[in-house]
């Protein structure tokens, strides 16, 4: 799809309301020129949350959560960045533009988009109607009913039959005016045979995008020959690792309960529906990705993995812990059986359903055990733990899981649990594990030491130059009298010298505003440090003197550093070069003279 074009962006950040976005979720009030609430993302009684209306920023003195409106609207919507100016953009009346519209390319693009769903929509319901009306879709309805599913729920995934005379879709869809290079495009038909049906003879399962919006099918064989499941091909409109089947029908519930469950197929996650289990999810023929997972993860925190009982399930079940905590979500394992009621001869949802009914899958479906524990008792069935060779082989099994947990604190507290539960000495532990990953061994030096994370660096502390430069970036519009009067090269603060190559950017491509400023920041602890700076209203009032008074300070004491170093200098001087250091001398001593006096 297209992009949102950067100059909608900026208007959608110049016409937002600051106060009545934030004040949809925060109750907002007014204290000595600031706003401040409860924080939303933090528990608290004395609100520490604040927002500053002109610069559009919310920060948190509690949490130190902080950043754009359209930060904040992102974080409590889970929405992605285009979703959220979007919304707003909607919200405030700004005219949506995309990149490149004006290219009659892009605006083909979306008229295709909207042609081809609208196709997809029309043939979903003719295969619907077909499935549940016609003496052919009889045997598929049939078989659909058997295993379990209700005709409410064939109605809300509107399942479909697509019949087995592979000419019928053609002649149908070319009766209603459609042309043939177009159906041939479509991704319906054979490549080779563009009036032949890609689908024959199947069980169809509408697969939509998480708006609804049908872009691709998936067919179960009912009769004929062929592969027993069968998906659209890919194109523009249907990525299958981006894409998750049933996502459109379980949003409400994963944000209500801010919890997934991922299915291995079509039948598993629709007989989860059934039985009121409404936030479950199955990808599409393939592992879960990572692209599921960041989709997943904008109303998610907790996945619950509902995999086969059989060996394949195992290793699927393994690869989607990994996936999910490399995206920062929270995993348990189903285990079907463990509760002694439902045998392990159940192998999935679907045949749970059919064969020992609704109340088993509900039951089933509580019973989850979380990520860790599943993996240790995983590499308990895998490794014999009697020998040393069994057990550095189990602890090995769990490295790559310690290598996705984000923080150290998470990390040592596992190895201590592998430790006790495989009988082994930790610091071994850690020894493997820090080999393994060809590391140096990080673990052991800096454990209870949290704030030496080498990932981070040295905190950001504020200077001269950090100050001013942070109090131009509040005040955008002096940029170009500090751009005049200092170089880049003459700040030396690394930090300070971040914030200036930004602001540089900024100006060259004409981008105004604090969120195109901050996207330009690539550390997050400068970022997050900029923000509350510049929450804290420190910068507010009369900034040209903040500004020429900050140049001045940063200018004196680059002239100060200097005639240090001259000083230096000229003790270990030749005769010619201390002539000319004592010029450089005379002519700085005077300058900063010249810079004293002025300041009064
Ligand atoms: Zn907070």
């Amino acid at each position: 799809m297209s992009y949102i074009a950067q100059s909608t962006i900026q208007a959608v950040n110049h016409t937002i309301d600051a106060l009545a976005v934030v004040g949809d979720y925060v109750r907002l009030e007014q204290r000595g020129g600031r706003y401040v609430g409860l924080c939303p993302f933090h528990n608290e009684k004395t609100p520490s949350f604040t927002v500053n209306p002109d610069l559009k920023l919310y920060h948190c003195f509690g949490c130190g959560k902080g950043g754009t409106v359209l930060n904040f609207v992102m974080e409590m919507e889970k929405l992605s960045f285009p979703e959220a100016v979007t919304l707003l953009a909607k919200r405030f009346g700004v005219p949506l533009v995309y990149e490149g519209q004006q290219d009659p390319g892009a605006s083909l693009r979306i008229q295709e988009f909207e042609e081809k769903t609208e196709l997809y929509r029309r043939v979903a319901g003719s295969f619907h109607y077909l499935l549940m009306q016609s003496p052919e879709g009889n045997r598929a309805k049939q078989y659909i009913l058997s295993r379990g599913l209700g005709v409410e729920t064939l109605e809300r995934f509107r399942l479909g039959y697509a019949p087995a005379d592979r000419r019928w879709l053609f002649l149908f869809l070319s009766k209603k005016g459609y042309s043939e290079a177009f159906l041939a495009s479509s991704g319906l038909f054979s490549s080779k045979y563009p009036r032949y049906s890609f689908f024959s003879g199947r069980l169809m399962f509408p697969i939509a995008d998480p708006q609804g919006r049908t872009i691709a099918f998936g067919g179960r064989l009912v009769s004929g020959e062929g592969p027993k499941y069968l998906n659209s091909p890919e194109s523009d409109l249907y990525k299958k690792g981006q894409t998750l089947f049933a996502l459109d029908q379980a949003l409400s519930a994963i944000r209500k309960t801010k919890a997934v469950y991922i299915a291995e197929g079509y039948m598993d996650a629709i007989a989860l529906h059934q039985v009121g289990i409404t936030n479950a999810v199955a990808p599409l023929g393939t592992a879960f990705t990572d692209e599921q997972a960041q989709l997943l993860r904008r109303w998610a925190e907790r996945v619950y993995l509902f995999f086969d009982a059989d060996s394949a399930g195992h290793q699927a079940a393994l690869k989607a812990i990994l996936t999910c905590r490399r995206n920062g979500l929270a995993a348990e394992v189903v285990v079907p059986g463990s509760s002694g009621e439902t045998e392990a001869a159940y192998k999935d949802p679907a045949d749970i359903l059919q064969e020992a009914g609704p109340e088993a899958l509900q039951k089933t479906a509580k019973n989850s055990i979380i990520d860790f524990k599943y993996l240790i008792i995983r590499s308990r069935s895998f490794f014999d733990l009697s020998g040393s060779e069994g057990k550095a082989k189990a602890c090995a099994f769990m490295f790559p899981y310690l290598e996705t947990l984000d923080s150290e604190v998470s990390r040592m507290a596992s190895i201590d649990h592998i430790a006790d539960a495989f009988g082994v000495d930790r610091m071994a532990i850690i020894h493997d594990y820090t080999s393994h990953f060809n590391a140096t061994p990080r673990y052991v030096s800096r454990r209870g030491k949290e704030e030496e994370n080498p990932q981070t660096g040295e905190s950001i502390r504020m200077n001269d130059e950090l100050y001013l430069l942070i109090a131009v970036s509040v005040h955008y519009r002096l940029y170009p009298k500090l751009r005049t009067s200092l170089l880049i090269k003459e700040i030396e603060d690394p930090w300070a010298k971040e914030l200036f190559i930004a602001l540089e950017e900024c100006f060259i491509y004409d981008e105004s505003g604090m969120d195109a400023f901050l996207s330009r920041i690539s550390r997050e602890d400068l970022r997050n440090f900029v923000v509350k700076q510049a929450a804290s209203r420190e910068f507010s009032s009369n900034p040209e003197q903040l500004v020429s008074d900050g140049i001045k300070r940063v200018k004196q004491r680059r002239l100060e550093k200097r005639l240090h170093e001259i000083v230096m200098e000229l003790r270990m001087a030749e005769r010619g070069t201390a002539e000319e250091l004592l010029d450089e001398k005379r002519h700085k001593d005077a300058e900063l003279r010249r810079m004293k006096e002025d300041k009064q």
